[in-house]
């Protein structure tokens, strides 16, 4: 599954423990983050991250258009709730097409934890279905 990673940088720690925590788990699939975020994991964890501009750069909007194609089978964004973020609406934008695209979101450790959990019970097979349709329709 390709897996989207986003910190706001003080969550940055937590993301970058999250991802160590799983590595066996994160090592089956493919890992996009944003600039800052995934430089964090790549040092922390060795794993390979694609990675975008930093958030308030366009990053955000990056990972939102591989969304928008359906290409992006889980985000874990670990928002900062009490720091006013320049890029607000670039997060609004990236939170709204992952709900346009039902696209499973967690937004803290919590509901990553669970996300990850479902991800390892196989609990995603339903987006290889999705892949299949996208693949057919463009062919
Ligand atoms: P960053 O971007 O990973 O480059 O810091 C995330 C953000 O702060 O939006």
């Amino acid at each position: 599954m390709k897996i989207a990673m986003i910190a706001h940088d003080m969550k940055k720690d937590d993301l970058v423990q999250f991802a160590t925590a799983y590595k066996q788990v994160f090592e089956n699939h493919e890992l996009y983050a944003t600039g800052t975020t995934g430089l964090r994991i790549i040092e922390a964890t060795g794993l390979p991250v694609t990675r975008f501009q930093s958030g308030p750069l366009g990053g955000d909007q990056e990972i939102g258009s591989l969304i928008a194609k359906n290409e992006m089978d889980m985000v874990i964004f670990f928002r900062d709730p009490l720091t006013a973020q320049p890029h607000e609406p670039d997060i609004s934008a990236l939170i709204r097409l992952c709900d346009v695209y039902s696209i499973p979101l967690a937004t803290n450790m919590g509901s990553a934890e669970i996300l990850v959990h479902g991800l390892e019970r196989g609990d995603f097979k339903w987006r290889t279905i999705i892949h299949e349709k996208e693949f057919n329709k463009n062919e």
